[in-house]
């Protein structure tokens, strides 16, 4: 069941205490990459719950959401878009910036990626506060995309990140404390 499967994706992420800097829990995905089960178990997962629901856009962020989000964009039929760093596109881009603990940063997409009305998954590996997803949904947002739902592997629920996306639905396989 699903419970069976979740509990094993959980168990293959790797907790680095003190990565980048002392006081972060670095939850690593690369070993749940190592486990072909649990990989397949994450995607299956979402691909479970998104398949039916019209979805023709995948936008993954920069840099664990172009792991996951491309298979689920291929097993639901949905085109894949890279949300990225700055001077990362070569396109014309749309871009949008959000705050860090400490400065800002910038998202950025393709213009001519999406078209307006389209319905959108933004996927990426975590949530901790929120604000890269909340800069991906403006984005997105911003040309006339509908967000159906935000998808991560891991929530730091602590954090509190899912109260930042307001009424925009969440869903995560794993809490991470
Ligand atoms: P936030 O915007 O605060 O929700 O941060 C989420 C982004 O930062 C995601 O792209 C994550 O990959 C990354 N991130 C934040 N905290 C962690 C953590 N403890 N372990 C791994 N990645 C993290």
């Amino acid at each position: 069941g699903q419970d069976g499967r979740v509990a094993r994706i959980a168990s293959a992420i790797r907790v680095i205490p003190d990565f980048p800097k002392p006081g972060i829990m670095f939850q690593d995905i690369t070993t749940l990459l190592l486990d072909t089960k649990a990989f397949r178990d994450t995607i299956d997962l979402f691909v479970e719950r998104y398949k039916d629901k019209d979805i023709s856009v995948v936008a993954g962020i920069e840099a664990r959401g172009f792991i996951f989000g491309p298979p689920i964009a291929l097993a639901i039929g949905a085109k894949f878009v890279p949300m990225r760093k700055p001077n990362k596109l070569p396109g014309e881009v749309i871009s949008e910036e959000y705050s860090l603990e400490y400065g800002t940063d910038t998202m950025e997409m393709h213009v001519g990626a999406v078209q307006a009305g389209e319905r959108a998954l933004v996927i990426d590996d975590l949530i901790a506060t929120g604000g890269t997803l909340c800069a991906a949904i403006r984005l997105l947002e911003r040309v006339g995309v509908h967000v159906v739902e935000c998808a991560c592997v891991i929530e730091l629920a602590e954090l509190k990140g899912r109260d930042r996306l307001g009424d925009k639905p969440l869903f995560v396989l794993v809490n991470a404390a």
